[in-house]
């Protein structure tokens, strides 16, 4: 039988929900246990495809194609759930659900109404994911409680525990401790309030993390656990993490979280293996060099939007020992103010995917510098439609070349879109979207990072290469190291002279671990570890980065 948590969050946003619910899924199958991951989103999008990364961050896709929240992310990073189109449900898609179902006349002309139709229809999508080879389902709601757009949501996970049995469910609530400066205190206040607010809704939590900044005294947690109607061992700190996200879980074991849910839903885990995440800690704590990065993005100053290569970076720091310092330049910044400023002493540069012309010469101009000055140079998606441009104007001299996402009538559209893309009007869902194969040519730097033939990696882009200027490319040194598996499509560009210069069309960020590093970085990686080694021995040579690059 399939137990099920659900993962709630009080008194603010972003604490962390989603790394504490893949902390959580982590520990669960670190004691044996099958774990499947999903999340729900309040908000009316039908999915965050179409939304602004101000608003929202990245968008993380799946292998099946599907568009979704950027905690996924983190649940794929810290665990092996098979995440489908059915981990990430919006209020948008449930309603849309429940209206076709109106449309086909299956409510057989009952008043549709938020009760229990669209609860019924969230219970559905919950209910979906346990089969007899899971053991735990475990579903964030996403928002605080508290907002209008959770109710439907609290209201169905209420229910959910009327349906599957009190002793099968599991109520995590997420909420802050906040420390008061002007009374030298922590405050348990807020998470009173924010318990009171959930048992209201007739939920009553059976375990609080409590986020803070400070150590929780005995006496403030015997508070929190009598105000909120909680046992004390299930009222557990989770304290700032400065160091590393990959530090949470440690901090939720030590303070017995995976022990208390095995105990409470009587899951008969095992005990816990950890000895590879707590060497990847130690690896991370002692460093054997220090290498710096460049990202230069449309929204590098937003912490979120490229959150997965930053990511991935990390994984392929920890897999060389190297700690990297990641520069988030914003592309426009570099428009005005020139790479030479921006760029100098890095000991890479990457250009990760993106949309609109906002910032585009500053990539250009990017990659530009980082070719002639054989700085290694990684490109993804975009950054390898950028990496074309870079090269045909300057190298091959094809005078305004570009991709006609930006100019339509450009003399030498060297990106263009897909015949099937050109009539398309619809903006939400209609990319060329999840898992592609890839077929790597011999004596490719692709295929010698892989070590494989064919490899398949997410996409999420309309443009392409146009393979009119395939050969030129080549005869110019620009080789297309990777295709579609029928040849037609370059999925992956490199450059002959240079350290390392690879430019894909895919988004091998979706794929990294921290346990395995995605091989792309970690070619990336060692390229900019050798280029640090070179530039100590040779200073005179190679700046260091100016620390107004930083951002
Ligand atoms: N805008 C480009 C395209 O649609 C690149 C997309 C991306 O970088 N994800 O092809």
């Amino acid at each position: 039988m399939t137990k099920h948590i659900f993962v709630t969050g009080g008194v603010v946003s972003s604490l962390g929900k989603g790394l504490t619910s893949a902390s959580i899924g982590m520990l669960l199958e670190r004691r044996g246990l099958r774990v499947k991951m999903q999340k729900l989103d309040p908000y009316i999008n039908v999915d965050p495809g179409t939304m602004n990364p101000y608003q929202h961050g990245e968008v993380y896709v799946l292998d099946d194609g599907s568009e979704t929240d950027l905690d996924l992310g983190h649940y794929e990073r810290f665990t092996h759930s098979p995440l489908t189109r059915d981990s990430n449900y919006t209020t948008g898609q449930i309603y849309q659900s429940v209206i076709e179902k109106e449309r086909r006349g299956e409510f057989l002309g009952k008043t549709v109404q938020v009760i229990p139709h669209i609860t019924n229809e969230i219970k559905h999508v919950i209910a979906k994911l346990a089969d007899q080879d899971t053991d735990v389902v475990i579903t964030e709601i996403g928002g605080t409680v508290g907002d209008i757009e959770s109710l439907p949501f609290l209201e169905a996970i209420r229910q959910f525990a009327i349906d599957a049995g009190k002793e099968n469910c599991l109520y995590i609530h997420l909420t802050l401790v906040p420390y008061l400066k002007a009374a030298g205190e922590l405050k348990t206040k807020p998470t009173q309030h924010s318990v009171g607010q959930l048992r209201e809704i007739g939920i009553q939590p059976d375990i609080l993390i409590c986020r803070t900044e400070r150590e929780i005294s005995l006496d403030d947690r015997e508070k929190i656990a009598l105000f909120c109607n909680v046992s004390l061992e299930a009222v557990i700190e989770e304290r700032d993490k400065d160091f590393s996200i990959y530090e949470v879980p440690m901090e939720l074991v030590e303070n017995r979280l995976d022990d208390l849910i095995n105990e409470k839903l009587d899951l008969g885990g095992t005990s816990l293996e950890l000895d590879d995440w707590r060497d990847l800690l130690h690896g991370l704590r002692n460093p054997q060099s220090e290498i710096s990065i460049a990202v230069v993005g449309k929204y590098a100053e937003h912490k979120d939007a490229y959150k997965s290569i930053y990511e991935s970076l990390d994984h392929a720091g920890m897999h060389h020992r190297a700690q990297i310092r990641i520069g988030r330049i914003q592309s426009e910044t570099l428009e005005r103010e020139g790479p030479e400023r921006l760029l100098s002493g890095y000991d890479g540069v990457l250009v990760p995917g993106g949309f609109g012309e906002r910032g585009i010469e500053g990539k250009v101009e990017a990659i530009r510098f980082a070719r002639e000055r054989g700085i290694p140079f990684f490109g993804i998606c975009l950054g390898m439609q950028c990496a074309a441009i870079e090269f045909g104007r300057h190298v091959i001299k094809l005078d305004g070349a570009h991709s006609t996402e930006f100019d339509k009538d450009t003399p030498h559209p060297l990106i263009c879109l897909l015949d099937e893309q050109k009539n398309i009007v619809d903006m939400g869902g209609t990319m060329r979207l999840g898992t592609q194969l890839c077929q790597l040519s011999e004596e490719s730097l692709a295929r010698t990072c892989y070590d494989q033939e064919q490899i398949s990696e997410r996409h999420r882009h309309r443009y392409e290469f146009n393979n009119v200027y395939r050969q030129q490319f080549a005869a110019h040194g620009m080789e297309v190291a990777g295709t579609s598996p029928d040849g037609l499509l370059a999925e992956i560009i490199e450059l002959k002279d240079h350290p390392w210069f690879l430019a894909v069309q895919f988004h091998p960020e979706f794929k990294s671990k921290p346990t395995v590093a995605h091989p792309l970085f970690t070619g990336f990686v060692e390229a900019a570890v050798k280029r640090h080694q070179q530039r100590t021995e040779r200073p005179q040579d190679v700046p260091e980065p100016s620390e107004d690059a930083h951002t």
